[in-house]
């Protein structure tokens, strides 16, 4: 499939859409394709994704376990900022892979993953590492693993704190699962509302 709905179309190699298990209940959101996961199409394919790859083997986790996917399917040239009308044109493959996948815990790298999902103007330092509750998801917001890479990797003043984010994904997952309600309980409006 491919997409023409915005100007990143034009300067793209291919439609980054997913990787990892659609059946997991672990959701990652990035920013946007870079140089690598345009040409492979496929997300965190790059340095930052072989950090994301090392921060899942700590939690005992790999691509099987979760599935991962950005705000924007396409590359900005240059890899700048998504503009507000690009995440616009971009919104309803999100919001649909969120209601396909119907994850538990959905975790947000960096600040326009985390402004997206959450649906505020917040800033990631101030709320990575807690937990939201958004329509019943969990979202716990961190760093975007370039940004920790930009910051010195290994010795970035911040990895300490990325890695107990992680640790708090491990728990939540580790957590017993609300119950799913019967269809029966479920509302019709709220049953056939949008996830997002
Ligand atoms: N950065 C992102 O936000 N997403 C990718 O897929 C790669 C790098």
């Amino acid at each position: 499939m491919t997409c023409t709905r915005c100007r990143l179309a034009g300067g793209r190699t291919q439609v980054v859409w997913m990787d990892g298990n659609p059946a997991s209940s672990l959701m990652f959101v990035g920013e946007a394709p870079g140089f690598h996961e345009d040409k492979q199409g496929l997300p965190f394919v790059g340095a930052a994704g072989q950090l994301l790859d090392t921060m899942l083997g700590g939690i005992g986790l790999d691509r099987s376990g979760c599935c991962i996917c950005n705000v924007l399917k396409c590359r900005p040239p240059g890899n700048r900022d998504p503009l507000p009308d690009e995440i616009d044109e971009c919104r309803p493959y999100l919001e649909a892979q969120i209601r396909f996948i119907r994850p538990r815990v959905i975790v947000t790298l960096g600040n326009f993953a985390t402004r997206f999902v959450l649906d505020r103007q917040v800033s990631i330092s101030r709320v990575r590492g807690q937990r939201f509750t958004v329509n019943g998801v969990t979202v716990i917001p961190t760093f975007h693993p370039a940004a920790l890479l930009h910051a010195g990797g290994a010795s970035s003043p911040s990895m300490p704190a990325f890695k107990e984010d992680f640790h708090l994904v491990a728990q939540v997952l580790a957590e017993q699962p609300e119950p799913e309600p019967e269809p029966s309980e479920v509302p019709e409006d709220f049953a056939q509302e949008a996830l997002f």
